[in-house]
């Protein structure tokens, strides 16, 4: 029996953020097959060759083609490039007895090298720090398994979910957790917990569905057929996935599944995703379900009623307009909950106005688009901040949000199990007090309070100091000598004609927009016709605490791409990471927000020796001059920006709430133990309180579930919170 070739449509599935490194060059050129290059370029000419033969044959002809040069490529890899794996493979046999015996005995069995990363460790500044994650990937060697030639991928996917169905349709959850390997992950978002919360092991998963099966009413599960198709990641990674819907007692949701097989020849799921996606008798009043009444003329009118909060209170107090502030009340307003916006600035998209003239947003166009109304076809790659924020604006209008610009939130005040007492001062300097049950905070990076730090000798420094972002031109600074301690801003300074140096306090994550990022974005959100909606749902689909685990091979591929900038830049000093556990960007991401670069050209300049650069050792003290660091070195400068970063998330929570219910909040940044994000878009810790951050990607998606848990709480259908 021919594998099943993917559809374009079925395809969709690999192209999940995780593995786009693999699956990159699905977009890119159809390169033949050549069995000498890297594992990582070979793979990706197996991609293209999946791609190729999507296009341009017909299915029932190219199945057994395609399915016989993959095995031929995973035997061949696996023989030679021994290198690159066959010491994790063996490593991993041996320990293979605990490895698969629990998931809790998994950190204990990684005590085995990892994948060897020669290149990793040649470049970064210093060897990363190893064994943070305890996670090993379902590799066809751990799990003693091969892809049975003539596999019928859709018939073993259906056949396991028919199992799983019956089994929750029993509310068995014994009967579907033994559906799953011994490591296996489960991710949930709100569908069964109401929360964002993923569970590690069989064991785990039992309990978790002991607890949430019966109560959740998670029920009519139903597969997309056509979804169902083996996705081979890897030489020696592969899986089935299929995507299915199922709704709860109150809830539609949608899920995807990940079976890997096993030595019995049982396939098993590796991962299972559940999101919750609406709540059934409150739909999102867009598309068929919009408001139908004719408007003759009083418009206008209804809007400022509406804007004003004339004849009625807001629900839910929003502070902060940037996007993801927002992006939430868009959710809202569909699912007509009445939000009010409070933004400190004059102007929706002010705070990208007043960044420095020569900023871009980093990430792609694909990424960025923001709920409901997409970028149109021919907007800019990398959208330029003052661009973004007329779209943003554009968008406040569009969406109908209900916004009080030049105006703050004073206090917060909690009134226990009923609402928050909040009092807002607008503009005008007149204030109101609302009663709402609903605050989100969306104020940005720790508010946008910048932190300067202090140094001796800064009071005599005769030249400027700034905080970048005050920084507005770097024709303001056209024969100085500038010291900027990050990378944009001193390209600019560059292109400017001014004498840049770049002061590099840390090492950095580097990744190339030329070459890295398409690994990292090619197949999910580029060109091609993939709804960002699924593409939101496939990345979402990856535990983060897996994805840790196979970044490390996508850093290594991003590494190999972008070897000779990489190289250059450690030739300069440059200072190297890639990250912890070498897992590379993503997870400095989480922790920090900050820590690494998408390269969109300082780099070469550095290497050029066009921003000239100062790495490692601390600032000392300054002179009249210069400023000085502690190995005795010195840099002449006439101006000094410090990018060196915001206040603390809760700060602005303190300020208008208090020490008290800052105290009861969960840790902000980071992910917990399970790998979700802490508190951002999800319970805080403080019931009517949520925090809203992150990326324009993140803010998109995630906005829908913190509407939905403010819908929930409104309607009453908000369910038990699962917490063990
Ligand atoms: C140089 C640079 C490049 C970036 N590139 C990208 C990129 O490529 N892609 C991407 O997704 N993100 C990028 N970002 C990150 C992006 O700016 C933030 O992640 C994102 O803007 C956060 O959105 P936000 O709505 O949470 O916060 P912000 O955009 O900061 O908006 C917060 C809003 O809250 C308002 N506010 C703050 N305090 C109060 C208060 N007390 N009362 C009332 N209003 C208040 C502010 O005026 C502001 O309008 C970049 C950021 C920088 C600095």
């Amino acid at each position: 029996m021919a594998l099943r070739v993917p559809t374009q449509k079925n395809l969709l599935g690999p192209l999940a953020i995780s593995v786009r490194w693999i699956l990159g060059s699905l977009v890119g050129t159809r390169k033949p097959f050549n069995p000498s290059a890297s594992v990582a370029s070979r793979v990706s000419s197996l991609s293209n060759l999946l791609r190729w033969a999507t296009y341009n044959s017909k299915p029932s002809d190219v199945g057994t083609r395609l399915f016989k040069q993959f095995h031929h490529e995973l035997k061949k890899s696996a023989n030679r490039h021994g290198e690159l794996y066959h010491e994790t493979f063996r490593a991993i046999s041996l320990k293979k007895g605990r490895l698969l015996s629990h998931a809790t005995t998994m950190a204990a069995s990684q005590q085995y090298p990892l994948e060897p990363f020669p290149l990793l460790d040649q470049l970064a500044h210093e060897p990363s720090r190893v064994q943070v994650s305890n996670v090993a990937l379902p590799t066809l060697d751990r799990l003693e398994a091969t892809i049975p030639a003539g596999l019928d991928a859709k018939s073993v996917g259906s056949e396991w979910f028919k199992s799983f169905v019956a089994a929750v349709d029993k509310k068995d959850a014994s009967a579907a957790s033994e559906l799953f390997l011994e490591d296996a992950f489960w991710r949930d978002m709100l569908s069964l917990t109401w929360e964002f919360r993923t569970f590690q092991g069989q064991k785990t998963i039992a309990k978790f569905l002991s607890a949430t099966l019966d109560e959740s009413g998670f029920s009519k599960l139903t597969l997309r057929s056509d979804s169902v198709v083996l996705q081979p990641i890897a030489p020696d990674l592969a899986w089935i996935q299929g995507i299915f819907d199922f709704k709860t007692k109150v809830g539609l949701g949608f899920g995807i599944f990940r079976l890997v097989p096993t030595s019995s020849g049982q396939w098993k799921a590796y991962m299972l995703y559940t999101n919750l996606e609406g709540l059934k008798d409150f739909p999102e009043r867009i598309g068929a379900l919009r408001d139908m009444v004719p408007n003759h003329g009083q418009w206008p009118e209804k809007r400022r009623r509406e804007i004003n909060f004339e004849d009625s209170e807001p629900a839910v107090i929003i502070i902060g307009g940037g996007q993801s502030g927002l992006d939430v009340a868009a959710r809202l307003k569909v699912l007509g909950v009445p939000t009010l916006i409070v933004e400190k600035n004059a102007r929706v998209g002010d705070q990208w106005r007043g960044r420095y003239e020569a900023l871009c947003l980093h990430d792609p166009v694909w990424y960025d688009h923001m709920p409901y109304i997409p970028f149109p076809p021919n907007w800019p790659t990398f959208t330029p901040a003052p661009k973004l924020a007329d779209w943003l604006e554009f968008y406040a209008h569009s969406m109908e949000l209900n916004i009080w610009l030049s105006s703050t939130v004073q206090t917060v005040k909690e009134v226990p199990g009923k609402w928050w007492s909040v009092t807002v001062k607008r503009g005008d300097g007149t204030t109101r007090t609302f009663t709402p049950r609903h605050v989100v905070f969306a104020q940005g990076f720790g508010g946008g309070t910048p932190i300067t730090p202090t140094y001796p000798g800064m009071g005599t420094f005769k030249g400027k100091l700034i905080h970048s972002s005050l920084h507005k031109s770097a024709k303001d600074h056209v024969g100085k000598k500038v010291v900027r301690i990050a990378h944009d801003i001193a390209r600019d300074h560059y292109e400017h004609g001014v004498e840049v140096t770049m002061y590099q306090r840390s090492s950095t994550a580097v990744v190339s927009g030329k070459k890295g990022l398409p690994i990292l974005f090619n197949g999910v959100y580029w060109e091609e016709p993939i709804p960002t909606d699924l593409a939101d749902r496939i990345s979402a689909s990856f535990p983060n605490r897996f994805l840790r685990v196979l970044h490390r091979r996508v850093t290594n591929a991003i590494a190999e791409a972008d070897k000779d900038l990489l190289e250059g830049l450690k030739a300069k000093g440059f200072r190297l990471t890639f990250g912890e556990d070498n897992s590379g960007f993503f997870p400095l991401f989480w922790k920090r927000g900050g820590g690494y670069y998408l390269d969109v050209g300082a780099s070469q300049l550095i290497i050029d020796g066009k921003i000239k650069l100062k790495s490692g050792g601390q600032i000392s003290h300054f002179t009249e001059e210069s400023v000085v660091f502690e190995d005795g070195s010195s840099l002449p400068a006439d101006v000094v920006i410090f990018a060196t970063g915001y206040g603390k998330p809760l700060n602005l929570l303190k300020e208008v709430a208090g020490e008290e219910v800052a105290a009861r909040t969960k840790p902000i940044m980071d992910l917990d133990a399970e790998g979700e994000a802490n508190t951002y878009w999800r319970f805080s810790g403080v019931e009517g309180l949520y925090h809203m951050m992150g990326n324009l990607a993140l803010c998109r998606f995630h906005s829908k579930h913190l509407a939905l848990q403010i819908k929930a709480k409104e309607e009453g259908i908000h369910g038990k919170r699962y917490e063990d």
